[in-house]
């Protein structure tokens, strides 16, 4: 996956800024990038300066939450108002289409009616 310049849901530029992650073996020096002055959304993506690796995305709408992790194989998806993740599902994996975002956020939302 391409890391994205501007956000698919206002088409903004995405604020970036260096972060810092411990991890048990090592530190990685990461890149988020967001938009998050929006209050009807929220994206955010963090990746591997040196490898380009995305470590998560996340999307939300007014309503719900949808975090990727493409290195474990899994979307959490949890109501917005679900602060503490308590009523969170993990959904399988799959690649997004953030150049039809209504369409992913309709497909993304029934898996948490569903639930
Ligand atoms: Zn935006």
């Amino acid at each position: 996956m391409v890391i994205p310049v501007k956000c698919p849901a206002c088409n903004a530029y995405l604020l970036n800024k260096p972060i810092v992650l411990d991890s048990v073996w090592k530190k990685h020096s990461l890149w988020l990038k967001e938009c998050q002055t929006k209050i009807d959304h929220k994206y955010v993506i963090t990746y591997d300066i040196n490898s380009n690796v995305i470590i998560y995305f996340l999307i939300s709408d007014r309503k719900n939450k949808f975090i990727f992790k493409p290195s474990e194989n899994h979307i959490l998806a949890s109501k917005d108002n679900d602060k503490k993740n308590k009523n969170s599902i993990y959904i399988p994996y799959f690649e997004p289409d953030f150049s039809n975002l209504q369409s992913l956020l309709k497909k993304l939302n029934t898996y948490l009616i569903f639930s």
